[in-house]
């Protein structure tokens, strides 16, 4: 094999994945036989509970393209990535789902961005087969979240993408703990081609990301991304005091004027709960904040490798 090939890395986070992963390695092996491209994969098993280390070992010791890193517990797609990208050793890296859901016949396609001189290429799938009410969901997500944020995020895009070295390096400069890789990776900058791909349903296991999880994930994307947020609540606060103002300025001339009415126990219990209510909504965005100070300030590491047949680039 010539040396002077430019090695592509792969970097495939897989929890519970012991059924998928070999076919993955298989696929791969297959595309890059008619490739004038290395390859080199970096398997980085997420605390799996399942055989997906014994698995990963077993296709280590017999393919030298075969590398893992396997957590001490499961720490999260987000955490895997980072690992990954800190483990590969390429000129470029593409990063894929372990559930084929990623097909590999997209990789010419990225290649073929990559030898253009693109420093990333990102795959973006269609919502087909999707139910209509996650697509609604989506759909609105990505609207509030484009209105609301400086970094551009694009519905059905995914971590499926290949980053040039330069664009890996750039993402291992960032060192912040809560991870939300869509926007670092748009965050990043550099020259961007899109291709398109039609969605493809997961074959063995089932997807790891609940409905929660989901929400969760969403809320991450809004809060790392601005602090817009924080300021619609002063912007809400303060147009509110204007308004209540107002009231208790009409009312005190009423009063003044005609003495007590009838004590108005609609109007102020609404009020105390329409306030009450906005009180716990802004602290609630603070807290946000506030928790992410935290987590940030005791600089955990973002994983702990139980065991791997790899060093981390620029360690050995
Ligand atoms: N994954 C992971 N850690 C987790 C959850 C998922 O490494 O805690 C991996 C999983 O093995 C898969 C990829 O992330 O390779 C995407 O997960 P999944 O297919 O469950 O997500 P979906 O395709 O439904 O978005
Ligand atoms: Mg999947």
């Amino acid at each position: 094999m010539n040396n002077l090939q430019p090695t592509i890395s792969f970097i495939i986070p897989a929890y519970n994945e012991a059924e998928n992963v070999p076919l993955v390695h298989k696929e791969l092996k297959k595309t890059f036989e008619d490739l004038s491209y290395q390859f080199e994969i970096v398997f980085v098993d997420d605390g799996s509970s399942d055989n997906t280390l014994t698995v990963l070992q077993d296709m280590a010791s017999k393919c030298d393209k075969v590398n893992y890193v396997s957590f001490t517990r499961n720490f999260g797609k987000e955490a895997a990535l980072i690992a990954g990208l800190e483990h590969v050793k390429g000129d470029a890296v593409i990063i894929m789902d372990a559930d084929l859901q990623h097909p590999v016949s997209l990789i010419p396609d990225l290649l073929k961005g990559f030898e253009e001189g693109y420093d990333q290429v990102i795959a973006k799938r269609n919502r087909k087969g999707d139910s209509k009410l996650r697509t609604a969901l989506s759909n609105f997500y990505y609207f509030v979240i484009n209105k609301l944020t400086d970094v551009d995020m694009k519905n059905g895009v995914g971590d499926f993408r290949l980053l040039s070295r330069r664009a890996i390096n750039a993402m291992l400069m960032l060192k912040e703990g809560n991870r939300f890789s869509k926007g670092l990776f748009s965050w990043i900058g550099y020259e961007q081609k899109i291709i398109h791909y039609e969605n493809v349903q997961r074959e063995n296991g089932e997807s790891k990301w609940s409905f929660s999880n989901l929400v969760n994930y969403g809320i991450d994307g809004m809060i790392s991304f601005n602090l817009k947020p924080l300021r619609v609540c002063l912007y809400m606060g303060l147009f509110i005091l204007f308004i209540s103002l107002i009231y208790i300025m009409a009312m005190f001339v009423q009063v003044f004027r005609e003495g007590v009415s009838v004590p108005g126990y609609f109007t102020t219990i609404s009020a105390v709960l329409f306030l009450g209510g906005l009180h716990l909504f802004s602290l609630g965005i603070i807290g946000e904040y506030i928790g992410r100070i935290y987590y940030e300030a005791k600089q955990r590491p973002l994983y702990l490798v139980q065991e791997t047949n790899v060093t981390k680039r620029g360690s050995e």
